[in-house]
């Protein structure tokens, strides 16, 4: 117990560092960027695709310290009981925006009735977040995002499908890895922070994907007495 809580405590102080850290860096590329406008306003045509590039590459920047921060914040989290079913529905507003945007559509295969689950809220939204994000920057127009749950003994499975280019088989272990990325704007923090949150409530994440057609990801969180009764034993 003595060493679970120094973990709780380290973990803590590492996460008040990183936003301490966070904050500090934001603050003044948040200033670079605003001068940066206005010089470019000032400027010749010449110079335009420079602030381009210098624009994208603050943003990233910008990107790689928030992802990093959810990371670095991970701890043992607050959980109420609550049915993934509507977490799900209160984000399907934003999934279809940022799908339309792309010319590509959102499916949800919620049966009517699954058990309750120990959750975080606000965690698994970004995990649902950050699944559908990358689905969604695999897939070309016409791409289908599906997110399915079910309910099997012991357990509930969430499913996030996509029509999209799949993940080379030789890929598949980097895949959570943090920094780990494909992408020319990418930060390679987002499934690393996904596994984190799914190893927090207790639960796995596989990953089935095939090349050309398609990648889904199966998440599975405990539900019911099963995992309170290990508990009670290793006391
Ligand atoms: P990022 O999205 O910033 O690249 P992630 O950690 O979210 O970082 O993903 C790491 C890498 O895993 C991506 O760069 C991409 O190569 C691959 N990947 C993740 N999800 C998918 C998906 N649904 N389809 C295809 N490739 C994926
Ligand atoms: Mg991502």
């Amino acid at each position: 117990l003595r060493s679970e809580l120094d973990n709780v405590e380290r973990l803590t102080l590492v996460g008040q560092m990183a936003a301490g850290i966070t904050h500090e860096i934001r603050n003044p590329m948040a200033v670079v960027r605003g001068f940066l406008q206005l010089m470019q306003e000032k400027s010749s045509s010449e110079l335009d695709s420079y602030y381009q590039i210098v624009m994208e590459e603050l943003d990233r920047a910008n990107s790689i310290i928030n992802d990093f921060l959810s990371l670095a914040q991970s701890r043992i989290t607050d959980k109420e009981e609550v049915l993934l079913h509507n977490i799900i529905e209160d984000l399907g507003p934003l999934l279809w925006a940022d799908a339309n945007l792309r010319g590509q559509s959102v499916e949800l295969k919620l049966p009517p009735s699954l058990p309750l689950l120990q959750l975080n809220v606000r965690e698994i939204k970004q995990l649902i977040l950050n699944l559908g994000r990358n689905a969604m920057e695999a897939m070309g127009d016409k791409g289908v995002l599906t997110l399915e749950l079910r309910s099997v003994p012991g357990r509930v499975e969430m499913t996030v499908r996509d029509t999209g280019s799949g993940i080379p088989e030789t890929q598949r272990d980097k895949l959570f890895v943090p920094f780990y990325t494909t992408k020319s704007q990418g930060t390679g923090l987002g499934l690393s922070l996904c596994l984190s949150i799914v190893e927090r409530h207790n639960g796995t994440i596989q990953v089935e994907s095939e090349e050309g057609k398609g990648t889904t990801f199966i998440i599975s969180f405990p539900c019911g007495q099963e995992e309170m009764g290990t508990f009670a034993l290793a006391e």
